[in-house]
């Protein structure tokens, strides 16, 4: 991730599974999310380039347009123009299961992640299957 355009973030969160956002009554796969006010991003496997530069757009305080466009023009740079990325960021992994922390609860092929309010994540939009 390119240092002029976006901090990395400080805490990545890799679900191995798929995440599926249950609220109310209403549930659908997510691509990724961020809780607001903290230095995290949460990835699904399915998570693109897109997805990362638009949840960590959110975890420095971009609302959802903004996110959204940072996702899109991000994504575009680096793919047409690789050579904007010079920042290597390291990153190490901690030893140590956050799923239950996270609030994403193991359902055989995927998680769950309940929401309890609009407020408590971002609104997600890439919506996998339903
Ligand atoms: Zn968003």
């Amino acid at each position: 991730m390119s240092k002029s355009l976006l901090p990395a973030p400080k805490h990545v969160y890799i679900a191995e599974k798929p995440v599926k956002v249950e609220r109310d009554s209403e549930s659908f796969w997510i691509m990724g999310a961020q809780k607001r006010g903290e230095d995290m991003i949460i990835l699904s496997p399915y998570s693109t380039i897109e997805n990362i530069i638009h949840e960590t757009a959110h975890s420095v305080g971009f609302g959802e347009i903004g996110a959204q466009i940072i996702g899109k023009l991000g994504s575009l740079r680096v793919q047409f123009m690789p050579c904007i990325i010079r920042k290597q960021v390291k990153y190490r992994l901690a030893e140590e299961d956050v799923a239950e922390r996270l609030g994403l609860k193991e359902a055989g092929t995927h998680y769950t992640l309940r929401e309890k309010s609009k407020t408590a994540y971002q609104v997600k939009h890439f919506i996998l299957e339903v």
